[in-house]
This record gives C-alpha cells, structure tokens and sequence, in this order.
C-alpha cells in the first residue's frame, strides 16, 4: 500500500496558518495589507484582550460580490495575481491567496463585505464553512475574528499575556500608519482608543502620536533620489535616542520590511553623532521599479530580495549624512512661554505597557554609563597657540564668522556673541566634540607608536577575563595595547599609545575590560567607538573650570575645526543661540 498521499485542505492551511498567523498581530497585518489592497481610506482594528480573545478589522474599501467572498477563502485564491509576469512585479501588498484561508483554519471568522451592490455574509469555523448568505452592510469589509488556536492547544500555548500581545499589535499598527501615512487607522484595546491617525499624509503627525511632542519636533524631512531608486522620510535629531533599533522603520514600496543590512546603512550614516549602544528613531520610505524587487521570499512578507542593494546603501548613508550634517545647526533658544500639558495631548501618546519599562530600565543604564566620571584629579593643561591668526577664525560656517568671545559664565559657558546675535558655548561639550574628531583621526589606522610606562598599570580582574587574555589581547591591538597577566587575578599594561593622555587609566581599562565579561569576542565598531568617547570626555577640559580669554578663543577655534561642531559625541549640543531677533522680542521691543 502506497504510504504517501496528498494532504487535505484544511491541513495545508493549518501549516500555512502556523507562518502567517503565529500570532494575534500576524492576523492583524494580514488583515490591514487585504485592506490597503482594497484601497481603504480608513482602517479600524480592534483588539480583546490583546487579541487573543477576539479582533475586528473593517474597512471602508472596495468589498467583494457573493462570488469572491466565497473565493476568499479558497487556499491560493487571490485578486492580485493572473499569471508568472505578474509574480515579478507585485504592486499589491498580498499576492500569496494564503492569508484569509490560513486564518479561518486556526480561528472562528465572520466575514461581513459589501461590493457597493450586495451585502455577503461568510462563517467559518475552525476550518469549516458553516454560513454563506447574504445581509446588509456598510460598503467596505469588516472581520470579526475570535477563539483564536483554541483547537490548536501547541499554538495556543505560545501566545503570552494579552499586554504582551497588544503590544505586538500596536507597534505594528504604528509602523502601518507611518508607511500609509494618507491612510486613517484606529486602533483599539478592550474597548480603549489607544492610537489614531488623520490620514492627512503627515508623518510628523503620526511620529507625535507615538511619541510625543519633543521627537516630532526633532524629526527632519528628506526626500533624495537616484537613477533606481527615491528614498524619503522623517530623521530625528540624534540627542533624542533609544537603547533598541526597534526604532527604524522601513518600508520598501509602502510594505513594511525588516533589513539588517538597510538597517545598518542607517546606523552607520548616524555613527559619529550617537553614544554607543544607542540608535537612532528613523522613518525610512523607499520608492523603486517592483520589477527589481522579490518579495517573495517568505510567507510573511517580512523580508524582501533587492537588486542594486549596495546602491541603495550608499543612497541611505549619503542622504542621512547630508540631512543630519545641514539640520544639526546651533540650537536656537526660543523663549519658553508657559507650559501648559494637555491632558488630551498625554492621552494620546501611546505606550506599550511591557516594553516601557524595559525601555526605562535601558535608558537608566545607559545613563549611568554615560555620565561616569573619569576625569583625573589636576587639571587638563589647555594648550593655546600663540600665533594663531585672526583670518583663521573667521573662515568656516555661517556660525562661527565674526565670532568674538566675551566672557566665561559660572567657570562652565563661553558666551561669545556674533554677526546675527548670542552664542553659548558649552566648554566641556565643545572639548569633547575636538577630542572625538582627533582620536577619530588617530584611530584610522592601527597604532604603532607606542610609548613606556615608567610604573606600569595594574588592573585587577576577574578569573573569566583572566582565562580570555589572549583573546582580549587580539582584539585591543590594534589600539596599541596589550594586557599581560600578573599574578592571581591582576593583568598589567606597560605600554601605551602616545595619543592616551590625561586619562583615569585604571578606570579606562577597568571599563575596556567590561565589555570582554558580556561577549566573547568585542566587535571592532563597539571598541573603537568605547575607545574614542571614552577617551574624548576623558581628555577633555572640565565643565567647570575658570578659563582665559585665550583657552577660550582656543576652545571656539578647535570647534570651528570639527567637521561637525555642534554636536558633542553622545548627540547633544554643543552650542545654541540667541538672535538679536529673539532678543528684541524677550524685551518687546517689537
Ligand atoms: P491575498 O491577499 O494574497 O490575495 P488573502 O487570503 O489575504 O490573499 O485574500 C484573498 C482575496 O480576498 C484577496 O485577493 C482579495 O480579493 C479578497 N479580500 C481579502 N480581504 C479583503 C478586503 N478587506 N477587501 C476586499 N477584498 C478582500
Ligand atoms: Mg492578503
């Protein structure tokens, strides 16, 4: 007897069902592509107990007759695609025919559609069809799904909490209103409006949605483009920073996609303005021919195949670069009036309930770490150059042209005032911004001068980092340092590179050491970057401490130097302004 045979449908879809709908949120982007494809206006999803219980989705889009209702949910029945051509050049968001019959195989379904002639009801029930008539409806198509895996115990089992799942949900709401910007979604948890969109086109909008006021306000505008490819969005100034990259969105022809490498093109054009560990929150559009792009390489439609991927990373880099260097102008004061927090304005920004104190917890530590004091008891020398010239100073930036330094405020401030008004600058900021650029420089090559220690430095550690000497060695060299072991459980350095000043040593080891404990193997970008700010606020002159007029105007004229001044390394500013403008209307003078 033949042992192989054919399996039925309603297996097949279960197995589809277990890619595209692991989970409540897997249900809900199947469900909002079917409607974007449907040209809705506007999408409304709402969730019970984080969709696990049950989820509706309606829509106000074009529906379907009797005939397609009941085709919906036919396993590789689709609208969207007639033969192989089209397969190469999917300008819809499904195209697979597997979402909706995979769906009814796991869950309860009620379809409710109005083509704008007739109304059609559909029931399916764990696979199977149990009402097929018609009714009245609005013009559009409305899913109530519930029971979700109840017969499917081992995926069932899966699911988490219900906030955990909502949260799921919401995020990948966001991330739809922020790829249809023109579209308005709804979004619901347990009968609680939680997100919404005016469908109005505006991405800064939805960005205050999410995240409030300040990230709004610190979101710029791109818009660049090349032979293949157009890319536009929304960057946010780098001060503002999260501890996870869930924070990039990218969208390829207005589908959500997931690219490590995109991704990386993001962080890297960001590198020089971010602390370590900390990454941008970016808006990513990307317009190209669909011909040269695959997105059928899962059933999720997560992940996309490009051609000409390395020239659209170049694309990425240059444009962010560019935006980030011309918006990352001086900071201007604005006189603060009143701040008055409107509690409808609270209510709106949305929160996911289990991801916030992870979040929290992620920003307090980096906190700590970035705040740590290194700095050695006596003071950095500051070094002047007696024959600098006056022409030097008045070259470079808008900025910087005719710039005068007035006096030093509370030992911390330079206030300096130029063509268009007052500057401020932050003497420790400014430093450290002239250090990272330096040691950058210093770091661009491996480091092959070294110099003696007279006494050298111990380090105590512990046993694991001991047992990894040679690893930590080989990974540290090319900075030009090298730990030996010295007894038990110390490691001593005898040597080290002639650009490693005025720096807490131990200290700076003690933390180099650090990042041996979590990973076995540091990669290169996260030491060089740990080297370069750590040794940056190292050596740089304190936040407070008296300066003469000449360690001032020497601070102003190694700023003016960097290539990007008006950030230091962790992303805040180095400098703000006041113009004579704003100053005339602080004493009303009109
Ligand atoms: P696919 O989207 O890959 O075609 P689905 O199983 O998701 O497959 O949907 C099957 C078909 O049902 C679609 O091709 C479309 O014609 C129709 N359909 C599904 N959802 C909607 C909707 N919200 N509005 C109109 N038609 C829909
Ligand atoms: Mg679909």
């Amino acid at each position: 007897m033949s042992r192989i045979h054919v399996l039925s449908e309603h297996l097949t879809n279960m197995i589809a069902a277990g890619e595209v709908v692991e989970r409540p949120a897997g249900i809900v982007k199947e469900c909002i592509e079917n409607s974007i494809d449907a040209h809705a206006k506007v999408i409304e999803i709402e969730a019970f107990q984080g969709g696990i219980e049950r989820l509706i989705i309606t829509d106000d889009g074009i529906g379907m007759d009797f005939e397609d209702a009941h085709m919906a949910f036919m396993r590789h029945a689709t609208s969207k695609m007639h033969d192989e051509q089209d397969l190469f050049n999917i300008q819809t968001m499904g195209f697979r025919g597997e979402a909706l019959p995979s769906i009814a195989s796991v869950s309860k379904v009620e379809m409710m559609t109005n083509d704008g002639k007739n109304g059609t009801l559909v029931r399916y029930e764990y696979g199977d069809l149990v009402c097929e008539e018609a009714c009245s409806c609005p013009l559009g198509t409305k899913l109530d799904i519930s029971g979700l895996f109840v017969k499917t115990p081992a995926r069932f089992k899966h699911l988490k909490a219900p906030s955990y799942e909502f949260s799921i949900i919401a995020d990948l709401v966001n991330k739809m209103a922020l790829s249809h910007p023109d579209i308005r979604f709804k979004l619901s948890h347990d009968g609680r409006v939680i997100f919404q969109t005016s469908g109005n086109g505006s991405l800064e909008e939805i960005l205050y949605q999410m995240y409030g006021k300040e990230v709004a306000q610190n979101a710029v505008a791109f818009d660049e483009m090349d032979e293949d490819f157009r890319i536009h969005g929304l960057l946010v100034q780098p001060k503002i920073n999260r501890a996870t990259k869930y924070f990039m969105f990218i969208s390829l022809n207005t589908r959500l996609i997931r690219s490590v490498k995109l991704q990386k093109a993001i962080t890297d054009a960001y590198e020089n303005y971010m602390p370590l560990n900390r990454f941008p929150i970016v808006v990513l559009n990307i317009e190209m021919d669909t011909q040269l792009v695959d997105v059928n390489v899962h059933p999720n439609k997560w992940e996309v195949r490009l051609s000409k991927q390395n020239q659209l990373i170049e694309l990425i880099k240059k444009t962010i670069k560019n935006t980030l260097n011309e918006s990352l102008r001086t900071v201007e004061v604005k006189p603060k009036v009143k701040q008055v927090i409107e509690q409808e304005e609270l209510d709106l920004v949305y929160t996911m309930p289990e991801v916030e104190p992870i979040r929290k917890q992620n920003d307090f530590i980096s906190k700590q770490f970035e705040e740590k004091i290194y700095v050695k008891e006596e003071p950095v020398v500051y070094p002047v150059f007696e024959e600098r010239k006056e022409e030097r100073i008045n070259t470079g930036s808008e900025l910087f042209k005719h710039i005068k330094v007035l006096a030093q405020l509370h030992d911390s401030y330079i206030l300096c005032e130029n063509e268009s008004g007052l500057v401020i600058i932050d003497q420790h900021a400014a430093q450290e911004r002239y250090h990272y650029e330096q040691i950058q420089k210093c770091l661009n090559d491996p480091c092959t001068m070294t110099q003696p220690l007279m006494l050298p430095i111990q380090i105590h550690v512990t046993s694991d980092v001991m047992s990894r000497v040679n690893t930590i060695n080989r990974n540290v060299k090319y900075f030009g340092f090298e730990f030996e072991i010295f007894g038990e459980d110390i490691f001593i350095v005898r040597e080290i590179p002639v650009w490693f000043q005025n720096v807490h040593e131990e200290k700076f080891f003690e933390d180099l050491l650090d990042l041996f404990k979590e990973e076995d193997e540091v990669d290169m970008k996260k030491l060089r970057k740990h080297v370069l700010s750590t040794m940056a606020c190292h050596s740089s002159i304190r936040f407070h401490r008296p300066l003469t007029m000449q360690e001032m105007q020497q601070v102003v004229y190694d700023l003016q130097k960097c290539e990007q001044p008006y950030h230091c390394p962790h992303g805040r500013p180095t400098v703000i302004t006041m113009s004579d403008n704003d100053l005339r209307k602080e004493f009303e003078r009109g």
